[in-house]
């Protein structure tokens, strides 16, 4: 075979590349921020996209979603390390222009309302520090200078300055914008098509598209195509949205983050731990806040137990609230595997295929850089982070198959 454009490289020969000089043609299946992303370095690197999507850009979890760019919520290890990369990754492309205007920084407040909610604070912000994040303890009578009504409940807190925020349609859309790639909407794929050992391109209802490599990314969507069933489950998220505040920016200081919410990330079950708490000021002078963490759960729909749950830890720990209307409610669908990891790197079998999925709460964070990385996997390049732990080889004395 002669080698295209696109090989050797440093990560070794690529794998993807066919005999011709036509460059590399990927289909992208999932139009979410992981799979835009992709599509837009892909590009950008000289390949052809063709990106599928059942319904449309952002119509998964990303469309309904917060937009906390947040290492401060991070386990710690390589969630916490692979974070701070994807949070460099949008300074980076805010400073040269890709995302401007769509990524603020702003600090994520930890904040705690016993004793041992404290204890977890403390606890997280050692490992956040460990992993070289700045953090700063914050006492009971700045916090209120920083957000004034604060509720009385909060004893401790920490401030973690260098979190940001984006919204993952807008971060999606601007990907798409300012890339050449064909997008098809209403485009469920139903199978990977594989010939002589290795992908040739997938099946679209009964049309076949041909394609040199393909790459998963759709989001809960990604479990029927791989065989995932067992190890990718949905995990439903319920929020609130309030109006706009009167003056323009941000309504408080900062990204109020309950140790509920810590607890959730870190697997510390408590009684009411399917919410964790984050309130979180939009740029608008709006509020979201939520949310519900309901395993096997991958309907669209709002119910008022859970959204009254939210409402009032919500109203404990920031009483101004009690003003603002709630404009209307919202759920998204998160992909959760079940090692709490996201998925990323070639397929352990399917020669051509390249998973990234598994993003679970994480993924307007991590999305922008793990759709940057496994377009690297696809070009044959070495991404910029250490992705072993993520790797697909993990699951497979468990489940990939197909
Ligand atoms: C309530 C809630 C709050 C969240 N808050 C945050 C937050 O603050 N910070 C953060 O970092 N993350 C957050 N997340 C997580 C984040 O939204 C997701 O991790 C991220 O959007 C996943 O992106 P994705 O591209 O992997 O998947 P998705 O956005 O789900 O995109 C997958 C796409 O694939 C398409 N698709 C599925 N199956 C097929 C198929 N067979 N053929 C073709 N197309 C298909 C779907 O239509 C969809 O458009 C939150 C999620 C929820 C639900």
């Amino acid at each position: 075979m002669k080698p295209t454009r696109f090989g050797p490289s440093l990560y070794g020969t690529n794998r993807f590349c066919m005999a011709s000089s036509s460059p590399l043609h990927v289909a992208v299946i999932g139009t979410g921020i992981v799979g835009a992303s992709a599509a837009h370095f892909l590009a950008a690197a000289g390949a052809r996209v063709t990106l599928l999507d059942a319904s449309g850009p952002a119509a998964g979890a990303t469309g309904a979603s917060d937009g906390a760019v947040s290492v401060a919520s991070k386990r710690p290890g390589p969630m916490m390390d692979l974070a701070r990369h994807a949070r460099a990754f949008y300074v980076r492309h805010e400073r040269d222009g890709l995302f401007r205007g769509l990524f603020h920084r702003r600090s994520t407040f930890l904040v705690a309302r016993t004793a041992i909610e404290a204890d977890l604070v403390t606890r997280h912000g050692a490992d956040l520090a460990a992993a070289g994040e700045r953090v700063v303890e914050v006492d009971r009578a700045t916090l209120l200078a920083r957000i004034p009504g604060l509720g009385d409940s909060v004893c401790a807190a920490l401030e973690i300055p260098d979190d940001g925020h984006a919204l993952g349609y807008e971060i999606t859309q601007r990907l798409l914008a300012t890339s050449r790639v064909d997008i098809r909407r209403n485009a469920p794929v139903s199978e990977i098509v594989m010939r002589a050992g290795r992908a040739c391109g997938v099946l679209i209802r009964d049309e076949f598209l041909p394609a040199d490599a393909v790459l998963v990314a759709a989001g809960i969507g990604s479990a029927p195509l791989l065989g995932l069933g067992e190890i990718l489950i949905p995990r439903k998220g319920q929020m609130a949205v309030t109006d706009r505040a009167t003056t323009a920016g941000p309504a408080i200081d900062g990204h109020l983050m309950a140790a509920s919410y810590l607890a959730a990330k870190r697997g510390i079950v408590r009684d009411n731990s399917h919410i964790g708490l984050v309130i979180d000021p939009l740029m608008t002078g709006q509020f979201l806040i939520g949310g519900s963490r309901e395993d096997h759960r991958s309907d669209h729909s709002t119910d008022a137990v859970t959204i009254a749950a939210i409402l009032r830890e919500a109203l404990d720990l920031y009483p101004p609230l009690a003003a603002r209307r709630v404009l209307r409610s919202f759920a998204g669908v998160r992909s959760a595997s079940r090692d709490g990891l996201p998925i990323v790197g070639p397929h352990p079998h399917r020669p051509g295929v390249v998973i990234a999925t598994g993003f679970e709460g994480d993924g307007i964070c991590l999305g922008p850089f793990m759709g940057a990385s496994a377009a690297r996997l696809l070009l044959g390049e070495r991404p910029e982070a250490d992705l072993s732990s993520l790797s697909p080889q993990r699951l497979v004395r468990a489940e990939v198959h197909a």
